[in-house]
């Protein structure tokens, strides 16, 4: 059973974890961790290929003729200075695994272990150690870089841990799993002067002040209230002291959504209602809008087969095969964009309170290491039998 085999590997994978959890490194400086990633593969006995997207590892595991079917796990932490004053505490200070792919890391690695010694399967298994996913999107550097025409890869899979549900449970879904997040800077220049002759200036503080209150008007007002969407503005810039109105405020937001005929409404959307309210303040407006993550979409059959594997380990009541999609992004999309395949959720919730992902208390559950290896292992002999 795969989460028999998975349990003996237990105190490995947590070492592991801890390790990984004390050394983190941010988006594309993962050096070390890639080493570590790279030394362990090795002495399985797998195939390791260096250099995609600067820090990746790929390692390949061959057992006959047969399909190849990839699965991904991300390496990269966050900036953020750790609270957590545990043996395993972050030693880089500012820099903090808070997303738990430290333990991502480490179950796939388990899990590559175990395929390697005692695997039975045909076929190929890529075993793909990302990069940056945190907003750097290493997955799409990777897909640039010839992921795909390097390694003869069929399907993909991804899975994260999720502490919003609880330990033991697990969710994979067809279709939308996370939301896409395009990120904009709206740039409101006016005229600035003395904060005592208002009537001489051309105000940018209140056109943004405007500006903030009418975005609340596209989603509720443009957007059908079947589909979902989020547009939040998230910084306000501007000006400098009491009797100054400035020349220039830079605002910032995010939006996210999930059908792309809604995402490729939103920008002229967005940029309709910041010229209106730039011709009635008499602003010149600005919107630089960067599309960054697309939706992360799975395709049905390969969510049921995942679906099915869960359930195999978990059992049928454990798992939810249609989970309300997260509005948070996900750079696994752009794998997923170009072969089939879908990304789970591994419940990771130890009470109702508990630190959630990003948060400076975070410490990936390390009861969820075996399960997890488990999983892939599963998944890989399900799918290449
Ligand atoms: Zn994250
Ligand atoms: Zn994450």
């Amino acid at each position: 059973m795969p989460l028999d085999r998975a349990k003996t590997l237990q105190d490995t994978m947590t070492q592991w974890r801890h390790q990984l959890h004390a050394n983190p490194e941010i988006a594309f400086q993962e050096f070390d961790t890639a080493k570590f990633v790279a030394d362990q593969l090795k002495s399985f006995g797998i195939e390791v290929q260096l250099g995609l997207a600067t820090t990746g590892v790929v390692g390949v595991l061959s057992k006959g003729e047969g399909d190849c079917i990839a699965l991904r796990a991300d390496m990269d932490a966050l900036e953020i200075t750790e609270q957590n004053t545990f043996a395993h505490a972050s030693k880089n200070p500012g820099k903090m695994h808070a997303c738990g792919h430290d333990g991502h890391t480490a179950m796939l690695l388990g899990a590559a272990k175990i395929l390697a010694e005692s695997g039975t399967f045909r076929g190929t298994v890529v075993f793909i150690f990302q990069p940056a996913e945190e907003i750097e999107g290493g997955a799409e550097v990777m897909v640039r870089e010839g992921l795909f025409e390097k390694f003869p890869i069929q399907e993909i899979y991804g899975l994260h841990n999720w502490p919003s549900m609880p330990a033991g449970q697990m969710a994979v879904g067809p279709g939308a799993m996370m939301a896409a997040c395009d990120t904009f800077d709206i740039v409101v220049k006016g005229r600035g002067g003395h904060a005592a002759m208002p009537h001489l200036v051309v105000d940018p503080i209140l056109a943004s002040a405007h500006i903030v209150t009418a975005v609340q008007s596209l989603v509720s007002r443009w957007v059908s209230p079947h589909d979902s969407c989020v547009v939040s503005i998230t910084k306000i810039q501007g000006g400098d002291t009491y009797n100054v109105i400035p020349d220039e405020v830079v605002l910032k937001g995010t939006a996210r959504w999930f059908s792309p005929e809604l995402g490729c409404e939103i920008e002229q959307a967005l940029r309709k209602i910041i010229e209106g309210v730039g011709k009635s303040m008499g602003c010149d407006i600005q919107l630089i809008y960067d599309a960054r993550y697309p939706p992360t979409i799975n395709t049905p059959i390969e969510a049921q087969v995942s679906a099915d594997v869960m359930a195999s380990l978990v059992g049928e009541t454990n798992v939810n095969r249609n989970p309300i999609p997260s509005m948070g992004a996900e750079d696994f999309a752009f794998m997923l964009g170009k072969r089939p395949g879908c990304y789970g959720w591994l419940g990771a919730g130890q009470s109702e309170d508990c630190p959630k992902l990003h948060n400076p208390h975070y410490d990936f559950n390390d009861d969820l290491l075996s399960l997890g290896a488990a999983y892939w292992v599963a998944l890989s002999e399900h799918r290449l039998i």
